[in-house]
């Protein structure tokens, strides 16, 4: 009953023993190896076409170095004001290129076209104030929603008139890929994302973050960058064969899936059992619900593992009533059914 987050869980067996078999041998080191080259060759189909790929640890390192790493210092990224970026990452956007956040809000965590196109419209002022240059989106987003191609590609549009470069935050693409059923290319290139943080270790990995660039002649910058921040791995296979084991055959995606619907599994067991309310549908694999306080500290001294959340990013018409509180679920690929009906079966009593 471990829905504290998806990167509690391991990696799968597949990745696993990717890794294992990775292990053998010397090979050279810095992504010279042959399963690097591999792993280049398998995202350029996945994403049918050319991309540069650059491989590093964290999430946060993939996003920092995206955001920054083709922008001046005096320019601003713009972020949902829930973005990983704004909220989880201790500045580190700020630290690696000194360059300014601008937060919007928006409903259900994600821009809004309103929103973005108030902030361009505004005319830039001189040199006393900085001059926005990359959106960041989050797709899926921090409260499990996703972006339709249509909205990414609508966003992606209203910035690129303005000269802003795109940015999509794939810790968890491939839940959002699973729920629109948007192949990977039209999620992210073809609606005009201009680089992507790919994440895989919430989705299966044990650690394999990778920042994509569609536009190949950044890669030498991007690649100087991840070298100066530290982040170029030297047993670069390590992180190249889960990558490769992850994209082979669809096993991301099935991954995904599992995850996703058991996010959904649970969502409904909540409302069949009236104990707790989800404040929406999960479109992912996180579950945000109120729950009165002593009936979770319930679940909790039974062995479940989840959070309270701060309602802050929820609207004013879904804020807790009085007497609950919000909690975030997070599935993982490893999440079984029975795992949600045995919780389910806890919430009943409780
Ligand atoms: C987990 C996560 C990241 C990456 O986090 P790290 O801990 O740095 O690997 C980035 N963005 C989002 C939305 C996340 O949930």
């Amino acid at each position: 009953m471990q829905f504290g987050s998806d990167n509690w869980a391991g990696a799968s067996d597949k990745v696993m023993a990717a890794l294992v078999a990775a292990n053998g041998g010397d090979v050279p080191a810095y992504g010279g190896d042959d399963i690097t080259k591999r792993l280049e060759r398998r995202m350029a189909e996945a994403f049918g076409r050319e991309v540069g790929v650059l491989l590093v640890a964290t999430g946060t390192a993939a996003n920092s170095l995206s955001v920054t790493g083709l922008i001046p210092p005096y320019g601003a990224v713009i972020c949902h004001r829930g973005a990983h970026l704004n909220t989880d990452e201790c500045g580190a956007p700020e630290f690696f290129g000194s360059n300014k956040l601008i937060a919007l809000g928006g409903v259900g965590g994600k821009i809004s076209r309103g929103g973005l196109a108030e902030l361009l419209d505004r005319p830039l002022r001189g040199v006393h104030h900085v001059v926005p240059s990359v959106v960041s989106l989050t797709q899926s987003t921090e409260l499990g929603t996703v972006y339709s191609v249509a909205e990414v590609t609508e966003l992606a549009a209203l910035a690129h008139g303005k000269g802003l470069i795109v940015h999509m935050d794939g810790a968890r693409l491939a839940n959002a890929l699973v729920h629109t059923g948007a192949s990977l290319a039209a999620m992210t290139w073809q609606a005009g994302v201009d680089i992507l943080s790919f994440g895989a270790t919430k989705g299966g990995c044990l650690l394999a973050e990778a920042i994509v660039v569609f536009d190949t002649a950044h890669l030498e910058r991007l690649a100087y960058l991840r070298k100066r921040s530290g982040q170029l791995v030297s047993k670069h296979r390590i992180l190249s064969a889960q990558f490769d084991a992850w994209l082979d055959g669809g096993h991301w995606l099935e991954l995904a899936r599992q995850a996703n619907a058991m996010a959904r599994r649970l969502a409904e067991g909540m409302i069949a059992s009236g104990k707790a309310r989800p404040a929406f549908a999960p479109e992912a694999n996180e579950v945000f619900a109120f729950i009165a306080e002593p009936q979770a500290e319930r679940l909790l001294a039974a062995g479940a593992r989840f959070y309270d959340w701060d309602a802050d990013l929820l609207e004013p018409d879904e804020q807790p009533a009085a007497g609950e509180t919000l909690y975030r679920f997070v599935t993982s690929f490893r999440t079984t059914p029975e795992e949600v009906d045995r919780f389910l079966a806890l919430l009943a009593q409780a």
